[in-house]
């Protein structure tokens, strides 16, 4: 449930990283972990092995939600591990005579531009960004054309953090197929709130993943925060960066058994809850209408990313308030119980606009000012309509107390 109720304040939950609380069930299971398959799932011995049978057990759950094989999933300590380990594996897998070019945008999640940036630096990687759309999606037809015979890898995400703007991940597997190059997407939003076969006619169900490697983490579908999966693709080459015989000598270190427990539980609802597209119909609705309102209520209000709302991922939304501060706005809320962000939680706390933000082209004075929220599958119309007016109450407070706004 994203509301609690404490001693003194409804908390509305429009965080991304609050608003899908584990469930009920992946709590259960994380405590199942904890007390009866507390044993190391590699040690031989009988309690072990049933731990080992926990751990396989999530892994054919997190493999049916995105239509991949068990063997193909990898557990991480979550989606920015998984990010990390697929560049540097692929980047890094290989002897090469001059440094792999790998080709990403400007609005990737940090977790991406960092591994690239350090790759970069210390002369590993040539990286190149593709271009973007005043909206912030990627070029694909502009993308083509950095495919040069040297490129190793493309790193793309499916839908953006900080604007839910979804990208033409299928047109860039084919043509990354085409060229012969490596395709990791970062799925980490995507996974578990859409299908990976959403609008593929060509397969049938359950259709693998559009691309070689798929990053994930199972805190964005009602799981626990700490446990993330990479999917490679059999015959994928992939270069360990944690050395160890775990995962199939993917990634070393003891499992995390009740987190895994949790993150296999979560998938199991988000595969159910995914079945029907009727739930996430009526998500949409009340993104739009949360949309809607603020819009109204705020004049001078926009939206940053693609204006059509079926390009966004059905839980996002970033409002710009031009002039304001996004944290002295995020406090203010606070105190009200809207739980909201402005960027990624990482950037959060910072004084310097998103640079997602800034690299879509949206201008500074609005990108000040721009605050995320992110539904769940739980989020009520109640919290939506009180939430728009509670956002109204206190960018208008902001703004008479601030002369320039
Ligand atoms: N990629 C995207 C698009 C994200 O939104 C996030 C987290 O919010 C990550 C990667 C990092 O995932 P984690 O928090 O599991 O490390």
């Amino acid at each position: 449930m994203p509301t609690v109720a404490s001693a003194t304040l409804l908390i509305i939950y429009l965080d991304n990283n609050a608003t899908t609380r584990p469930s009920a069930a992946a709590a259960a299971a994380a405590a199942r972990g904890m007390t009866d398959f507390w044993e190391n799932p590699s040690s031989v011995h009988r309690a072990g092995q049933a731990a080992r049978a926990q751990v396989e057990l999530a892994r054919e759950s997190i493999a049916s939600l995105i239509g991949g094989r068990a063997r193909e999933i990898t557990f991480t300590s979550g989606g920015t591990e998984s990010i990390d380990l697929a560049i540097r594996g692929i980047a890094g897998a290989g002897v090469r005579r001059e440094p792999p070019r790998v080709i990403s945008t400007r609005i990737e999640h940090a977790a991406v531009r960092d591994a690239l940036d350090d790759l970069r630096k210390r002369g590993l990687i040539e990286s190149v960004d593709a271009p973007l759309g005043p909206d912030g999606i990627v070029d694909a037809a502009g993308l083509a054309g950095l495919l040069t015979p040297n490129t190793a890898l493309v790193s793309v995400q499916w839908a953006n953090n900080e604007t839910g703007a979804i990208q033409p991940v299928r047109e860039i597997h084919r043509l990354c197929r085409e060229h012969g190059v490596l395709f990791h997407c970062d799925g980490v939003q995507w996974i578990g709130k859409e299908p990976v076969d959403a609008g593929d006619h060509r397969h049938e169900s359950p259709a693998p993943p559009p691309c070689d490697l798929l990053s994930l983490s199972a805190h964005k579908f009602h799981g626990p925060k700490g446990v993330g999966v990479l999917w490679v693709r059999s015959g994928v080459r992939l270069r360990p960066t944690l050395l160890g015989s775990q995962e199939l000598g993917r990634r070393g270190g003891t499992e995390n058994v009740p987190g895994i427990m949790a993150a296999g539980e979560a998938a199991r609802e988000a595969a159910a809850w995914l079945a029907d597209t009727g739930p996430r119909q009526s998500a949409r609705v009340l993104r739009d209408r949360l949309e809607s309102r603020i819009l109204h209520l705020c004049p001078g209000a926009v939206v940053n990313g693609p204006q059509e709302p079926t390009l966004r991922l059905w839980n996002t939304t970033n409002i710009g308030f031009p002039r304001l501060e996004a944290e002295a706005l995020l406090l203010l809320l606070s105190e009200r119980g809207v739980c909201a962000s402005a960027g990624a939680a990482c950037s959060s706390g910072s004084l310097e606009p998103s640079p997602v933000l800034l690299a879509m082209g949206i201008d500074p004075a609005i990108a000040h000012g721009s605050i995320r929220l992110s539904l769940s599958k739980e989020t009520t119309q109640a919290q939506v309509d009180e939430a728009a007016l509670i956002i109204s109450e206190c960018v208008n407070r902001l703004r008479t107390s601030m002369p320039n706004a």
